[in-house]
């Protein structure tokens, strides 16, 4: 019987790639054909980018053929949230303003995943801009969870999650300001990384709020979310990224040491949290007893802070999205309105009608709270905020390695659900602290809920640049939790099979 793609890990592709077993060219076209079976339930994807996958695929049999040693991701189909730049492609961010908009050039994130041998199949949906959690504000279509395709899949990188969680490609790229990688992993019950700030190149990937954005990978194994990091920072600090810092790790090497005698933090007051459903506060329980049971010491901790991080991120995040997007003019980047007699109507016009709703709402409130009187009142505080969570994160790691806690209060729900955009914000709650300090954090799928019989995450994070310290939590529960490699329900084995 022959194997489909979303049976194997990364590293087994790339394995099977160098010694032969197949070509990378038919790798690429087992996963076009996983997408084109499977992706008209999930919409994950945006543009299918068909002539690259082949063109990077055929590259590496070249080598392979030439008898040259293959890079670790030979092979290896990934796909990219679509506000990162990819020469060839369009880069959209889920916008009506971006919906022409033809790649320049290639993010050094996607390029590095490129450098490293893997297979590009094109631009995943996500929110527009990436305001939101739930893939339903992209301006083009909503992406449908696989574990339910009435459910959302999480967001903003909705569509990164949903591809990975429906085997339509092995690894994708994520891009997470208040939770945009982990809250859709946890939803679609895959891996997703926040590395820590200045980990990841965002040179080419297009700004939210720049002192808070991480690129980070999703895959349904922590070790394929491993490779995919090294990948991201072989070649070293990204001089074209003022915020990149050099990162000597090795995410794969300590995978699997053992986390025996380490600490792990857990915050008994979260899981009291209004709006934490039963089910998630079981599945946190059963998460700390399996790294328990793997000999880590469980410690209670404090993030005191914490209630006040949802406050003072939705004050620096829309300040900092409205000074980044006011470069979308209608001049320069993006839609412009035919026919305006003067350039105040062109400007006017061509964002009221590029941007929709969440984009505007986001932009107007970063401009009222920058505006003089206001800003003193709110985006002052909100740093000072800023600087005790941060505090409060140096404090805690003082005492453990890593600390546990939900990645999202709730499974996933229902399209169009939650339409309060308020009630939306406080489901961040979570995973928003470690934008806001900076830390890395990963979301690992734990169990099926009891009552819903969907995935739900555990969170981990750990200190600033203990990026491969946290992998090897992530993957001692990885490891006692039996989802690792986990296809949604449905999609396993539909098209995608491997001579
Ligand atoms: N849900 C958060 C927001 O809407 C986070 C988004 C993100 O990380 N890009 O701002």
């Amino acid at each position: 019987m022959p194997a489909t793609l979303d049976q194997l890990s990364a590293r087994q592709i790339a394995a099977g790639v160098a010694s032969g077993a197949f070509s990378a060219v038919e790798v690429a076209q087992a996963a076009l054909d996983a997408i084109a079976e499977r992706d008209a339930d999930t919409q994950a994807f945006l543009q299918v980018s068909e002539d690259l996958a082949l063109a990077a695929a055929a590259r590496v049999d070249a080598l392979r053929a030439a008898g040259r040693a293959l890079p670790p991701l030979a092979g290896v189909p990934v796909a990219f949230k679509d506000n990162m730049n990819l020469l060839g492609t369009r880069t959209t961010c889920a916008s009506h303003m971006l919906e022409r908009y033809e790649s320049p050039f290639t993010a050094t994130c996607v390029q590095r995943l490129l450098d490293a041998g893997a297979t590009p199949l094109g631009k995943l949906n996500m929110d527009e801009f990436a305001f939101g959690s739930t893939t339903d504000s992209s301006a083009f279509h909503p992406t449908n969870n696989p574990w339910g395709l009435a459910l959302v899949p999480g967001g903003s990188s909705g569509g990164s999650a949903a591809a990975v969680a429906a085997g339509e490609v092995t690894l994708a790229l994520g891009s997470d300001t208040g939770g945009s990688i982990r809250q859709p992993a946890s939803l679609c019950g895959v891996v997703g990384m926040k590395p820590t700030y200045g980990v990841v190149s965002r040179y080419g990937v297009v700004a939210f709020g720049s002192s808070l954005d991480q690129v980070g990978p999703l895959g349904r194994r922590v070790e394929d979310v491993a490779l995919a990091l090294n990948a991201l920072v072989a070649g070293g600090r990204d001089p074209r990224d003022s915020t990149s810092q050099a990162c000597e790790q090795d995410f794969i090497a300590h995978l699997d040491d053992p986390i025996e005698g380490r600490h792990v933090g857990i915050i008994p007051s979260l899981l009291e949290a209004p709006g934490l459903s039963a089910e998630v506060r079981v599945a946190m329980r059963l998460a700390a007893e399996r790294l328990e049971a793997q000999g880590a010491h469980i410690v209670e901790v404090s993030l005191p802070n914490m209630a006040s991080a949802i406050a003072a991120y939705y004050v620096i995040a829309p300040c900092e999205a409205f000074s980044n997007l006011a470069r979308f003019d209608g001049v320069r980047y993006g839609y412009q309105e035919p026919g305006c007699a003067t350039l105040a109507k062109q400007t006017s016009l061509s964002r009221a009608r590029g941007f929709d709703q969440e984009a505007k709402r986001r932009q107007m409130l970063g401009a009222y709270l920058l505006s003089s009187g206001v800003y003193e009142q709110y985006y002052l505080p909100a740093q000072k905020v800023r600087t005790l969570i941060t505090a409060d994160y140096q404090r805690a790691f003082e005492r453990v390695d890593a600390i546990l806690m939900p990645t999202s209060p709730t499974v996933a729900w229902e399209h169009g659900a939650i339409s309060d955009p308020a009630a939306l914000y406080l489901a961040d709650v979570f995973t928003i602290s470690s934008n806001i300090a900076g830390n890395c954090a990963i979301s690992v799928p734990v169990c099926l809920g009891s009552e819903s019989g969907l995935p739900i995450g555990a969170q981990l994070q750990g200190p600033s640049f203990a990026d491969a310290r946290l992998l090897t939590f992530a993957r001692a529960l990885e490891r006692s939790c039996s989802m690792e490699g986990l296809v949604a329900p449905g999609f396993a084995g539909r098209g995608g099979e491997l001579a």
